[in-house]
């Protein structure tokens, strides 16, 4: 029988690789670093990109890898028939609700629209209560940087509160980023209700 995994993190990141190389260095450091510690990685279950560089290199280095993508983009995104488990599900919204039900914590690296995406929603079902998982946004090289200078204008503007901005951890490093969510997953989970199935 498979042994139970240490943790699970969901990690939203981008389909194409970045203008950059130490984007894919950081994708394959986030996979490798959830596979040395007996983790889970749960992703879309693409194979391009930096989707595909961070499951391979987690598969390589012996880790557990649960792929969620949905049917009609299973040749788009080049589906990754190499997971420890591909669900093809039948729309975006069940791969939503599946990949956030498998988490203990939600990690963005760098990506585009369909990472910022993933990671405002997860970032609004939290301040909604539909779960209580940490939330980490990887501000590798200041990607992020004019993005939480925005955040924090529309904090000033009065359009959100410290509170809001206080559900998410930064940081610029990786290894830094994933211990701080997992401990405070672990923290977390006795006292955890989910109510991702109401979204
Ligand atoms: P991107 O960051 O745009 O390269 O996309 C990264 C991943 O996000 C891809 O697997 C996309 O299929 C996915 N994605 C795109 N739009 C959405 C969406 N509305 N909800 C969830 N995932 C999405």
């Amino acid at each position: 029988m498979r042994e139970k995994p240490a943790f699970s993190v969901c990690v939203y990141c981008g389909s194409r690789p970045g203008a950059e190389p130490a984007y894919a260095a950081a994708a394959q450091r986030v996979g490798r670093w959830i596979a040395e510690r007996r983790g889970q990685l749960v992703y879309g279950g693409g194979h391009n990109g930096l989707m595909g560089l961070m499951a391979d290199a987690c598969l390589q280095a012996g880790g557990r890898v649960i792929g969620v993508i949905p049917k009609a983009l299973v040749d788009k995104e080049w589906a990754h028939t190499g997971c420890t488990e591909l669900h093809v599900v039948d729309n975006m919204h069940e791969r939503k609700r599946i990949m956030a039900e498998h988490a203990d914590a939600f990690l963005a690296l760098p990506g585009g629209i369909g990472t910022f995406e993933e990671f405002f929603e997860v970032w609004t079902w939290r301040q909604l209560g539909y779960h209580d998982k940490p939330i980490g946004l990887l501000n590798l090289d200041g990607f992020y940087d004019s993005l939480l200078v925005f955040l924090n204008s529309a904090l000033k503007q009065g359009f959100m509160n410290g509170g809001q901005m206080d559900l998410i951890r930064t940081s610029t490093d990786a290894p830094a980023l994933l211990d701080m969510l997992v401990t405070e997953a672990k923290a977390g989970l006795a006292s955890e209700k989910l109510r991702l199935d109401q979204i």
